[in-house]
């Protein structure tokens, strides 16, 4: 399987699978899977942390001591410090307890909150990790089907947004994903979902 599958969504809007490091993405914004707390953590927190530098916490703190802990399923946006992406916008997923306590919606509100501050920020690109299945447990099969159908949902609409990239870990995210998009192409094909031959 090639590590980077580009799909054509619509007639504008692009959509990227690919294997890699969020960190050394150059899309306007990436977003970071946090927790509550907004100051720092394992996994791709950790890592985006510690790529975009001290700064990046102490604007957490901030927000933190302004509006307290986040809630999951929200977002909010910070600078990118030392990153190549000018924005990193952060949201909560959902701890995943059995499916039983609104994780599907919770998740799908991360991926809308995050569309929606990439487009208050004017961003035209936007790197996404697999929010929710490290460390919280969601299973990667339905998380992954949850995050293309919302976010390729968002990008038919007229958006500033027009390309979304997956950044994602391992080969099991990966292919989770991969999966999940040819499925979206097939159950819903109004969506217009394209694999495009320039994938490498
Ligand atoms: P959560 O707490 O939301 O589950 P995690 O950071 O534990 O968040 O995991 C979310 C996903 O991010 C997992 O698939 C994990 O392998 C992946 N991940 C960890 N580090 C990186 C990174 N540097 N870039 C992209 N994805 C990463």
């Amino acid at each position: 399987m090639p590590s980077t599958l580009r799909y054509r969504i619509g007639a504008e809007a692009t959509l990227e699978l690919v294997m890699g490091d969020i960190t050394h993405e150059s899309t306007d914004a990436i977003v970071n899977a946090a927790n509550s707390s907004l100051l720092g953590g394992g996994g791709v927190d950790g890592a985006i942390h510690r790529a975009a530098g001290p700064g990046l916490l102490a604007e957490c703190k901030k927000i933190r001591e302004q509006r307290g802990p986040l809630p999951q399923g929200k977002a909010v946006t910070t600078a990118g410090g030392h990153l190549k992406a000018r924005y990193v916008i952060h949201t909560v997923g959902p701890i995943w307890q059995g499916g039983h306590v609104n994780e599907p919606q919770i998740l799908e509100s991360c991926y809308c909150n995050c569309l929606e501050e990439a487009e208050r920020s004017a961003c035209a690109s936007v790197s996404f990790p697999s929010v929710s299945t490290g460390a919280f447990g969601y299973p990667v099969i339905p998380a992954a089907q949850i995050a293309l159908r919302t976010v390729v949902d968002i990008l038919h609409r007229p958006k500033s947004v027009r390309l979304v990239r997956f950044v994602l870990f391992d080969q099991n995210s990966f292919t989770a994903y991969a999966r999940a998009a040819e499925k979206l192409g097939r159950d819903f094909p109004h969506y217009q979902i394209a694999l495009d031959s320039t994938s490498s």
